[in-house]
């Protein structure tokens, strides 16, 4: 058992609005179990005092590709489709073990930065062993996640380049089956998914074939991705889907960025979800606002919407700094039409609230997880976030306003201690030592490792990928890509 003392915690109530409760916390196994003042519990409890500290939600990542660690630093200037060759189909080039260290790497930035559950697009099937070293390293870091088999076009060869397009020939639909015998894992912390991008792309026979598998292996979360860009969708991906009859409540948008007023509408009906990243989207120039805070596209469009990272090959894996940057930047579009009519807005578009809550309810939601995690509530997994309320960052704001500090004020150096399912994560600031998997202890070497263990296999794998990558034509890639998708060229240009 674990009792937090004495702290604020950010809890949800009516409407989803927040309220700053000083309370105690009772953990019992991996539940909340109590919620009130001055909890005593047992002798061998471990109290964890908690004054002076903000306890918030965990946070809900809903998109992001956590195998991509080893590729980090590279994309800071790149578009969207100068990022594809070498942010993922370079993936041909990582071993199944690079795969492990990779995304136990990104596993335990996540938990660093407070995030408890991860919907994890993983595109990195290149044999059934990549796919179980990244459960193997998702399961060791001990984040909840919904792992989302992902069917995708692979570099077949790079001189030149080549792409595998049946994404569902050879091992992959077999492998599926395999997993989707095999799951959940971790006690349940590790379900399946699916991530697929050409859905609107089978025959008719092809996708209900598609869509009876995923139904009789009660795949409860279904994602793609899909951004409204002249050069690469020109049609709605949605309403084809639509039209097709496949488009429910399981699926899961990544980004959905530049709508169509039929899109929102789609989504809202359907109870279709929407997962913003806004860094990637801003820098690739996927559309502004992102569609979490889109409310001029229906009112109730923002509450199907959650964050996600994407790429922190591109990024930090922090969800508050997303909720920042998405808020801001849709306040800013808000703000700009007013002054171009010589204008000042009398108020301010979207509240830190509303961040707040995509960053962890609404995410939970998203993922189909609103009813074990998002929110502090009793019943609920313990999946738990403590900030300092007096680091330089945080001092004065979380004593004002303790959901501003966190969406505006923090960043991942004032969280303090995490918690998933019970477990402690991180405390006292520092990463806990991970137990390796069973499935991992071969590639490990090893049954616990440290940070540092870590942090040498990425250093020590990344240069022999940047070895290979430095050898293949990425210019001539990213051609031979848009050729083989048919990207309408005339829509790429160099200026306006
Ligand atoms: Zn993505």
């Amino acid at each position: 058992m674990i009792i937090l003392k004495n702290g604020i915690a950010l809890v949800h109530g009516a409407d989803d609005h927040i309220e700053a409760r000083r309370t105690d916390i009772l953990i019992s196994g991996s539940k909340i179990s109590k919620l009130e003042a001055d909890i005593s519990g047992p002798a061998d409890a471990e109290v964890i005092d908690c004054t002076d500290k903000i306890i918030s939600p965990g946070f809900i990542d809903t998109h992001h590709h956590v195998w991509q660690t080893l590729l980090k630093g590279r994309h800071a200037n790149q578009t969207l489709l100068q990022y594809l060759p070498e942010g993922n189909f370079t993936s041909s080039f990582y071993s199944a073990e690079d795969t492990f260290w990779g995304q136990l790497s990104g596993c335990l930035e996540m938990v660093e930065c407070g995030t408890t559950s991860v919907s994890d697009f993983a595109h990195i099937n290149y044999s059934p062993e990549h796919n179980d070293q990244v459960i193997a390293a998702t399961a060791s870091s001990g984040i909840r996640s919904i792992f989302c088999y992902c069917p995708t076009p692979l570099a077949k060869s790079w001189s030149p380049f080549t792409m595998e397009m049946n994404a569902l020939g050879g091992h992959v639909l077999p492998t599926f089956d395999a997993l989707a015998a095999q799951a959940p894992w971790a006690d349940g912390r590790i379900t399946l998914g699916f991530a697929f991008d050409a859905f609107h792309l089978l025959p008719k026979p092809y996708l209900d074939a598609l869509m009876d598998r995923l139904k009789q292996h009660a795949i409860e979360v279904i994602t793609f991705h899909y951004s409204h860009i002249p050069a690469q969708a020109p049609q709605s991906i949605a309403a084809k889907l639509n039209e097709l009859g496949v488009l429910d409540e399981r699926f899961l948008v990544a980004h959905g960025s530049n709508p169509t007023q039929e899109d929102a509408h789609l989504y809202c009906r359907l109870g279709v979800h929407v997962s913003s990243t806004p860094s990637t989207e801003l820098q690739m120039g996927m559309g502004v606002p992102v569609v979490a805070f889109r409310d001029d596209l229906g009112k109730d469009l923002p509450e199907n919407c959650s964050l996600g990272v994407d790429c922190h090959s591109a990024t930090s894996a922090y969800i508050p700094y997303e909720a920042r940057l998405g808020l801001q930047s849709a306040r800013a579009v808000y703000g700009e039409k007013f002054l171009q009519q010589g204008k000042q807005p009398s108020s301010v578009k979207y509240t830190v609230e509303e961040a707040f809550n995509l960053a962890t309810i609404r995410g939970a939601r998203a993922a189909k997880m609103g009813d074990k995690t998002g929110s502090i509530v009793e019943g609920k997994c313990a999946d738990l976030v403590i900030f300092s309320a007096t680091s330089p960052c945080m001092l004065a704001a979380a004593q004002q306003d303790p959901v501003a500090a966190v969406i505006l004020h923090s960043s991942p150096s004032d969280v303090e201690t995490v918690i998933i399912d019970g477990v402690m994560r991180k405390k006292g600031g520092k990463l806990v030592n991970v137990a390796v998997d069973e499935k991992a202890k071969a590639t490990a070497g090893r049954s616990s490792l440290k940070w540092d263990d870590v942090a040498q296999q990425v250093l020590r794998r990344r240069v022999t990928l940047g070895e290979r990558i430095r050898g293949v034509d990425l210019k001539d890639a990213e051609q031979r890509m848009m050729d083989a998708w048919h990207i309408d060229k005339q829509a790429i240009v160099d200026h306006l």
